[in-house]
């Protein structure tokens, strides 16, 4: 992984929807679903973001590349030392540059257009931006892509419903590299699968970073599956970066009581490892409405007097040269629990499957796939 200019550099980026009421829609409050986060990634890195649903980790991910229009803030790529902020691209600008922008959604079942075949759908940016000529250059084109995510071609003029979930989303992932895209959000890509097929699509997704030179952000909240894949790793918490820093570290030394209470729900590697769950109590604060200090002081066991009374300022408490933020007032103080010695049951998984994955129809090793029917 290379340490030189960030790939992607956020500065105070906000994304605020307003909440309105009634036939004339006045205006009843704003929820602040992304607060002032900044952040960079450096190229070829994976950087994890991770919280409870309603953290903002899913409307930060999909605003990185205008997916969702950001209220304020810089979004900068450096792609080999051209800059270009993407907050200041009019709506031409921003469709060419967006060939090297990507995103993998979560449910391979919705994402996929139903009534158009597989060549359609992994063709379909290629027929957008016009980066294919003819028929046949598309059609080698799709072939190209369908076996570097391990699909059999020659099943390309077949519909969506023909392919189990795990096959889906390996077409998902084809498209979404059609035109050979430098950055790519992984949107919860695994979470709508079968256990059984995750750590597959997650060894490919590894893979292809790899060959390809792909820098992800993955946005997941299975932290077992974010330990596996991710190189550092951004604890979200009511639109608010929490805790950010290497992967390793944040898991093992976390410095934010909120990252240790998701941590002790991660399932130990070795069943005899003792388990001291932190059972969070209440529900995640309402970024319409948020309380005052920290934002999680109502839920955490360490609170103090000043928790309910100042905002804690995200501060890096560096750890071997290298960054760990921690918004927390008492990050240096605490000794919070991370994971324990056993090995992640994502990571046991993900080595037991890293054999060859096998082409549908192939073998019947690897994945196991849903029936392809002909037609
Ligand atoms: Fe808990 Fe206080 Fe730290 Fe917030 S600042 S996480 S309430 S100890």
């Amino acid at each position: 992984m290379s340490a030189a200019q960030p790939l992607l550099t956020v500065d105070n980026l906000k994304k605020y929807f307003i909440r309105t009421k009634g036939f004339r829609k006045r205006v009843i409050g704003t929820v602040k679903a992304v607060d002032d986060a900044s952040f960079h990634i450096d190229p070829g890195e994976t950087l994890a973001l991770v919280g409870e649903s309603g953290s903002g980790k899913t409307t930060l991910g999909r605003s990185i590349i205008r997916a969702i229009e950001p209220t304020s803030g810089d979004i900068v790529y450096d792609f080999g030392g051209t800059k270009t902020d993407l907050t200041a691209l009019d709506k031409r600008e921003l469709k060419e540059f967006r060939r090297h922008l990507s995103i993998v959604f979560q449910d391979p079942f919705s994402s996929l257009n139903p009534r158009m075949n597989v060549m359609e759908i992994v063709g379909e940016p290629l027929v957008n931006y016009h980066a294919v000529k003819n028929r046949r250059q598309l059609a080698d084109r799709v072939a190209e892509l369908l076996d570097l995510v391990r699909l059999n071609p020659q099943y390309m003029a077949r519909y969506p419903h023909a392919f189990s979930g795990g096959q889906r989303q390996r077409i998902a992932v084809a498209r979404a590299l059609a035109l050979n895209p430098k950055f790519v959000v992984a949107d919860e890509p695994v979470s709508a699968l079968d256990v059984s097929v995750q750590a597959q699509v997650l060894n490919l997704l590894k893979e292809l970073q790899a060959r390809l030179d792909l820098t992800y952000l993955f946005v997941g909240h299975n932290l077992a599956v974010i330990e596996y894949v991710a190189n550092r790793t951004a604890v979200m918490y009511v639109g608010r970066i929490a805790e950010l820093g290497d992967t390793d570290e944040v898991f093992r030394n976390p410095l934010h009581p909120y990252t240790e209470a998701l941590l002790s729900a991660v399932p130990k590697g070795d069943p005899d490892a003792a388990r001291d769950r932190i059972v969070l109590t209440g529900d995640p604060a309402d970024p319409a409405n948020r309380p005052s200090g920290c934002f999680f002081h109502p839920r955490c066991r360490y609170a103090q007097k000043i928790c309910r009374e100042q905002e804690p300022p995200l501060n890096d408490f560096p750890s071997h040269g290298r960054q760990h933020l921690s918004a927390c007032h008492f990050a240096s103080e605490l000794s919070l629990v991370g994971t324990g010695r056993g090995e992640p049951v994502a990571k046991a998984e993900a080595r037991k499957s890293e054999a060859p994955t096998n082409r549908p129809g192939e073998n019947g090793a690897g994945e196991k796939e849903a029936p392809i029917t002909d037609g």
